[in-house]
């Protein structure tokens, strides 16, 4: 907590309201809260006793058309740590309770106003490292996500409602022929399940930031590239071959997209067993990494480092930087676009030349140019995604079920798995521990 123009206290219960009147005075000292209309503002004092606090403005939301569905009172007060401790005190001594972290959102999970995951976009909100990153979580937040698991879900609850009805009353309802329908509707649930988890990616790279792995031989300028795009000094830049052992983690933001830098060692053929260290280190991120930069230097003919990190990138997204064009060069571009199969830029870290096209290339890659929000979800959550794949991996099961021409009611389980899988994403069917996890993760006062 530190001191601000405007604090707000909120406070929400069937007793916000009359809590609030305890304390509140309006000007003339003739207004009751309670007589209010909901969705006003009042003007007036808070008080202790006879002892008055401060100047405040006080908001009367009634439930149901609240954040949290019930009574709610906000309390904007000035912003000081004391004068705002003071006021959340006496509301406390009047009969409020703290609430604990994300208690705002999880009532208004729990009393229906938003599904489990517009609770999570609230947390994603508060979060975003960008643009981008709050872009999909208010598309996520205005149920973009919720809206394409219900549809899948009915699709679902639909077919086993039918086997159901069909098995009890086999008289008057025709199964034959069933199973093959079931299989088309099954197939294009898998595929919407498909399109979404395709997503995840990308979603997980807007969210988190482009896992980034600098590679390179010794000398080749990697330390000076990423002093460039962070901008300081802060990894130590040398003229001795191989002294960059430490591996440093920075996240940089290239117009609205996150770089997430590893910088690493380099990798160099060698029996030095600290270098060696760096050289599995880089070999390991360039593994998992999202994006691999490599800078290589223009100045000296390509050799046997060179020669295992273009191996190490070949089926990766790569890009490869011909580094220090600020002096001789002895290797060309169009000599290496050859050798490494992945587009070539030329720059000068030191120079700082040709940067710029850096962030427009990793933008083509990552994101074809540019995102569009309009009607694609991304799906940013790995917690939703999980829940996708099992869902996918039920949907499988029904299939080889009726292609194995199993009886009907073998279709029902799996199917009702898949439904449950799915439900676990919007908050339905989820147990106490996973709501109390998900919401201990908030700030207090959300
Ligand atoms: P690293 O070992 O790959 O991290 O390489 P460094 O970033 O430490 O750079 C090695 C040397 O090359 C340093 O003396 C840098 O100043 C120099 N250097 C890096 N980039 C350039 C460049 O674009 N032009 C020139 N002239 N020198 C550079």
């Amino acid at each position: 907590m530190s001191n601000a123009g405007i604090s707000i206290v909120r406070m929400s219960g069937m007793d916000a309201i009359s809590i609030a009147d305890r304390l509140y005075r309006s000007p003339k000292g003739n207004k009751r809260l309670a007589d209010q209309l909901s969705h006003t503002i009042h003007y007036g004092y808070i008080y202790d006793g006879e002892e008055m606090i401060d100047e405040v403005m006080v908001l009367i939301m009634k439930g149901p058309s609240s954040y949290t569905r019930e009574d709610v009172i906000e309390i904007d007060c000035h912003g000081g740590i004391v004068v705002t401790k003071k006021i959340l005190e006496l509301l406390i001594k009047n009969g409020a309770r703290p609430a604990e972290p994300g208690e705002f959102t999880k009532r208004a999970f729990l009393n229906g106003r938003i599904d489990l995951s517009q609770a999570e976009a609230v947390i994603d909100i508060i979060n975003a490292k960008s643009d981008m990153a709050l872009k999909s979580s208010v598309s996520q937040l205005k149920g973009s996500v919720l809206e394409k698991v219900r549809n899948i879900r009915k699709n679902i609850i639909h077919d086993i409602a039918f086997i159901e009805a069909a098995l009890d009353d086999p008289e008057h309802i025709e199964i034959d022929g069933f199973g093959e329908e079931l299989l088309e509707r099954v197939e294009n649930n898998q595929k919407e399940i498909s399109r979404l988890l395709s997503t995840a990616d990308n979603g997980r790279i807007m969210k988190e930031g482009i896992k980034t792995v600098i590679v390179g031989k010794p000398n080749a300028g990697k330390s000076s590239l990423l002093n460039v795009l962070l901008g300081e000094e802060r990894a130590i830049v040398t003229e001795i071959e191989g002294t960059t052992r430490d591996t440093l983690e920075e996240s940089i933001y290239l117009g609205d997209i996150i770089l997430n830098l590893v910088d690493t060692a380099g990798i160099r053929v060698t029996e030095d067993y600290v270098e060696g260290l760096g050289v599995e280190k880089a070999r390991a991120s360039a593994k998992d990494a999202d994006l691999i930069i490599y800078v290589v230097d223009g100045t000296r003919q390509l050799d046997e480092n060179d020669r295992e990190i273009i191996s190490l990138i070949k089926a990766k997204k790569a890009i490869v930087l011909l580094n220090k064009i600020d002096l001789e060069s002895v290797i060309s571009k169009e000599d290496l676009e050859k050798e490494v199969n992945q587009p070539v830029l030329l720059i000068s870290a030191k120079e700082e030349l040709g940067l710029s096209r850096l962030e427009e290339k990793i933008k083509e890659m990552f994101f074809q140019g540019e995102l569009k929000f309009n009607d694609e979800i991304y799906i940013t959550n790995m917690r939703h995604k999980s829940a996708l794949m099992e869902t996918s991996e039920s949907l499988s099961k029904v299939k080889e079920s009726i292609e194995a021409s199993m009886p009907e009611d073998f279709y029902s389980i799996d199917l009702m798995n898949a439904y449950e899988s799915l439900g676990t994403i919007i908050g339905e069917s989820v147990g106490e521990d996973l709501i109390n996890t998900i919401f201990s993760e908030f700030c207090m006062g959300k």
